[in-house]
């Protein structure tokens, strides 16, 4: 075996001993910030120095396609270009690849297509109709949750129908899953649950393949394996049964998927799974200083249940926490904005050492209008997606068709976007006749002479067929990717029915598209052979939090869920007001308070230097000024490690908390009339009034509809 590589010195003695840890299990469970990451990123690098493994024997699963990128570049810099070959990403960008190889062995061929949540959506609601159900009654969201539950805990249709039916709407689900699931075969289209069950399915079909990727992959690593579900938790033991290297890293206090099915018991199930398996602590947090850690130990002591783990650090005590009392949320905003150029000037720290985080999306949009004001730049990571914008789902939807013309519901998608005449009921006839047919859409459209439809309709049809054949024959003789998509759009019409709309909408719709050919030649730039369905593939399992950009000279906002993993010099959280952080109503059971604390834990403990928790007084909702209660979580951190500053807008104005009604010092032309000191919920006080948003002040604002707000029972609306 070689000599040890220098690098090793980087590490402490737990994170080393881990790091040299040869074959067999392995399990990391440990604080935040106390290296699990680093000693994965230096494990792999470890195991190719010594000559322990070849890069593409090793596997790695990160959370984020950002994460295993960042951990590819930093073994690169440790072992150089050979990291290249290691196999890394998540859990759906490793199993899609190794599907498209695979899919013919489960009956699909390889350039299926990815549905992402809308795409399901979609389908879904097209079997609801299909079978006389009313999607406005039965909402496919409701549904696609339920089925994506029942597949990531392994459950099919036909175990579903037998053993989950207690109610109608069990019922109606067991059978719109087992429909959506023959329609998916029969468009050739997996949806991103299907990526982790498809490959169990096959492994269990087909040991042989099974081996052979077990022999591929002789050492996994998973990072974060506490927000693994039960799909990834069996894909992984099957392929490390042979061999059993397999290391995963988590920390049980940093559980937040639990609404996704992630699962805790895995990481108690590990060491009942694997008898041999060492357990290796981290017990030095390298991160924050004495403060944070403080402040984060204080928080996550309140939960339950918790697996015994030691965190000190040698840092600093650091200094003190701020709470930001605010008066409502621009004041929040504003003072947010004032301690960021504060902090830069005076300690000098850059934009992108600051992070905002918030419990829900929607809150970035207060601080953006601020920050836009103050000429702070910002980069916001999450909310919609640049591939999930319409006119790019409508483009990819066009190109998907190119390669997998058996998917119907791309087809559904574009077959009249741009409007080319064929009407609702040319194409209901033309989709039952494919239902009764057993073929696909385009099968018909293909042969839409013998179908018997509107004579305009056909012609259409037939012009599109043709043309659609053109691209494929174009794409098949070699061209590239970029000249198809332009002539696809040239010849569809799209670009041209967004030029002639010439709204400000289309116009951005426009450069979105431009945008994407960018992207595609970037791509046929930087990949050998990049071929559309290539390309495809990976734009649909781009996440929001691949995109942000550390570099990037920005303050960062994004909510806690997508700071996962990630760390900063200097980070705000905000919103910490009962029924946003914890989120939820106040009675609400079904909100899982220990998990929103170990949200609050993920959000703390991704500061370095300096935090700063924030709440309001007010804030508005749903067009309505509505008083709020700082969380609770406020109160459990210890109280030596913080200290409360009120803002000057509600000291300035001292009457507005004497209990006095008053107006609103909004700086908007909204005034609200209420009182500081009756609690919004009063129980004692049923008569208190309703009061009701809307927008026409001369029509009667109590109409079946309107949205209420009620002192006692909270927000509503009108149904009779
Ligand atoms: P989280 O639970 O938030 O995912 P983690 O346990 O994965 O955290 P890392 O992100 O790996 O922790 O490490 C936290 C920080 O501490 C990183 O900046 C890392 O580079 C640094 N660090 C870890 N170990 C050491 C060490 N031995 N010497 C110096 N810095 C270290
Ligand atoms: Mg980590």
């Amino acid at each position: 075996m070689p000599k040890e590589p220098d690098f090793i010195h980087d590490l402490n003695e737990q994170q080393r001993r881990a790091v040299r840890h040869g074959e067999g299990p392995l399990l990391i469970v440990a604080g935040a910030g106390s290296g699990k990451t680093r000693v994965l990123t230096y494990r792999i690098a470890y195991l190719i120095h010594q000559n322990m493994a070849a890069p593409n024997e090793i596997l790695a699963l990160t959370f984020t396609n950002k994460a295993a990128k960042e951990m590819q570049e930093r073994i690169g810099q440790l072992i150089g270009e050979e990291a290249k070959r290691l196999w890394m990403g998540t859990f759906h960008s490793v199993f899609s690849k190794i599907l498209r190889y695979e899919a013919e062995k489960i009956g699909f061929n390889s350039d299926y297509s990815i549905y992402d949540t809308e795409d399901s959506k979609n389908a879904i609601k097209q079997i609801l109709r299909e079978n006389n159900y009313d999607p406005k009654e039965i909402k496919p969201r409701i549904l696609q949750r339920r089925i994506s539950d029942a597949k990531n805990e392994l459950i099919n249709p036909d175990h579903y129908g037998e053993k989950f039916v207690h109610s109608t709407l069990d019922d109606i689900t067991a059978r719109i899953y087992k429909i959506y699931v023959e329609r998916l075969k029969h468009n050739n289209a997996m949806d991103f649950d299907d990526l982790l069950i498809k490959p169990i399915e096959l492994f269990n079909e087909h040991p042989d393949t099974l081996e052979k990727y077990q022999d591929r992959f002789k050492y996994i690593m998973i990072d974060e394996y506490q927000d693994t579900n039960h799909a990834q938790y069996k894909v992984t033991n099957m392929l490390a049964s042979k061999y059993e290297n397999l290391c995963v890293v988590g920390d049980d206090a940093q559980s937040i998927y639990s609404f996704r099915g992630a699962d805790i018991s895995n990481i108690l199930d590990f060491k009942s799974d694997y008898e041999d398996a060492v357990e290796i602590p981290l017990e030095q947090n390298y991160r924050s200083t004495k403060a944070i850690l403080k402040a984060a130990d204080s928080i996550i002591k309140n939960n339950s249940k918790q697996l015994d783990k030691t965190l000190w650090t040698d840092n600093d005590m650091g200094d003190t926490i701020t709470v930001l009392d605010n008066y409502d949320e621009r004041d929040e905003a504003n003072r947010v904005a004032n301690y960021i150029q504060d902090l830069k000037m005076r300690k000098g720290y850059d934009y992108n050492d600051f992070a905002i985080l918030y419990r829900t999306n929607y809150q970035s949009r207060v601080f953006e209008e601020t920050f836009r004001r103050k000429g702070i730049t910002y980069q916001l990571v999450g909310g919609l997606s640049f591939y999930q914008r319409k006119e790019i789902k409508d483009v990819l939807a066009y190109l998907t068709l190119l390669i997998n013309p058996e998917d119907d519901t791309n087809l559904m998608r574009i077959i009249n976007e741009p409007s080319r005449g064929i009407g609702q009921k040319s194409l209901s006839d033309l989709m039952n006749r494919a239902r009764q047919t057993g073929q696909s859409l385009w099968r018909i459209l293909e042969n839409v002479e013998e179908a018997d439809v509107y004579k305009p309709a056909e012609n259409s049809v037939k012009d599109f067929v043709r043309m659609i054949n053109s691209l494929k024959q174009q794409l098949a003789n070699g061209r590239s990717l970029v000249e198809v998509t332009k002539q696809l759009l040239d010849e569809s019409g799209y670009m041209k029915s967004l030029v002639e709309e010439n709204s400000p909408k289309s116009m951005t719709r426009r450069e979105n598209i431009l945008e994407l050919q960018n992207a595609i030649s970037y791509f046929e730039k930087n990949n050998d052979n990049a071929t559309l369905s290539s390309f495809l593939q990976e734009i649909s399992l781009i996440t929001d939090t691949d995109k942000y950009d550390e570099e990037k000279p920005a303050v960062t906002m994004m909510t806690v869920h997508a700071a996962k993993g990630l760390e900063f010099p200097v980070v705000f959280i905000v919103g910490l007001e009962e029924e946003l952080f914890p989120v939820g109503s106040r009675n609400n059971e079904d909100v899982n308070i220990e998990e929103e604390r170990r949200l609050f834990y993920v959000a703390i403990t991704r500061a370095e230097q300096e935090l700063f928790f924030s709440h309001c007084r007010s804030r508005y909702k749903y067009g309505e000024e509505q008083r709020k209660t700082r969380s609770r979580f406020l109160d459990e951190v210890s109280s030596d490690v913080v200290r409360t500053e009120t803002g000057s807008s509600i000291n300035q104005d001292k009457n507005r908390f004497s209990g006095k009604k008053n107006s609103s010092p909004n700086n908007g032309d909204t005034k609200v009339e209420y009182d500081w000191k009756k609690p919004l919920y009063d129980k004692n006080n049923r008569s208190s009034h309703t009061q009701i948003h809307y927008d026409n002040p001369d029509e009667d604002p109590f109409q079946v509809g309107a949205k209420v707000i009620h002192n006692v029972f909270g927000q509503g609306k009108i149904i009779s």
